[in-house]
């Protein structure tokens, strides 16, 4: 199973951003589908309420943060620390670089009309002999999904990321897995908007600071009602790391 670390009752796998590709690439050489989050705390906060959200968190495969929120929270608490952060864009670039010139293909769901086919132009021009054999943006009505999986079901990818925002793309997976002929489904959030150019990421110098959440609070401050779920999560996890040494 791994090295898990409990995380508000999110089990975080205890993975640097090689091992997790590794893994990746395990899952894509089993006959099942194999689900990959990454949340951040504000996602781990939304689980705590909403059962549903835990549930799926819970019969994930692979478990990886992309908040430096979550490392700093795993230093907190007892057992293994989180070694990195693994932001979600960043594993699948890693991804990408892994299977290109092999025969894995990926599929791209979600991001604003025109979004997903932008990103697939962008990554098949920076990984030379990826393959991605089909898009399809997010805005979907409910009754459009049947569509959706039969051009899914068509096409067969390995590997189908999902960018729906979190978390509707975690909850959309976990629903469809059973029926989708795909090897490793991956919760993207906005990646495609980042791999079609539309959204920067943080200066690498903020990266390794750990402030690309900063960065993200100043460039998109739509985003700040959001971040408020930040210091929550930090009180939370103070409160247990506090429980756990008086015991
Ligand atoms: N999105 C989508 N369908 C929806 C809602 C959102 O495809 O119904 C896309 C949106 O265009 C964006 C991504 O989901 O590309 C959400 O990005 P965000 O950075 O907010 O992701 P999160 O931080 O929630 O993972």
């Amino acid at each position: 199973m791994g090295n898990k670390i409990n995380i508000m009752n999110v089990l975080v796998d205890v993975v640097t951003m090689d091992e997790a590709v590794s893994k990746v690439m395990d899952f894509l050489r089993q006959d099942k589908c194999s689900t990959v989050y990454t949340p951040n705390p504000e996602i781990i906060m939304a689980a705590q309420k909403d059962k549903e959200l835990m549930n799926v968190l819970y019969n994930a495969s692979l478990i990886v943060p992309d908040g430096i929120g979550v490392v700093l929270a795993s230093r907190l608490l007892k057992g293994p620390s989180l070694p990195q952060r693994v932001a979600g864009y960043d594993l699948v670039q890693n991804i990408f670089k892994k299977i290109s010139n092999t025969n894995y293909t990926v599929y791209f769901l979600g991001g604003a009309p025109t979004v997903a086919e932008e990103a697939a132009i962008a990554m098949q021009s920076k990984y030379k002999g990826l393959k991605i054999v089909g898009t399809h943006h997010g805005y979907f009505k409910q009754e459009d999904e049947q569509e959706i999986i039969n051009r899914i079901q068509n096409v067969k990818p390995d590997i189908l990321l999902v960018g729906l925002g979190a978390p509707k793309q975690e909850k959309w997976i976990e629903k469809y897995k059973k029926i989708l002929p795909v090897k490793v489904c991956i919760g993207v959030g906005g990646s495609f908007d980042v791999m079609a150019g539309r959204i920067k990421r943080a200066p690498k110098g903020f990266q390794k600071l750990g402030l690309e959440w900063f960065y993200r609070l100043i460039t998109q401050p739509k985003r700040a009602k959001r971040m408020l779920k930040l210091p929550i999560f930090a009180w939370n996890v103070l409160k247990i790391s506090v429980k756990n040494s008086n015991k």
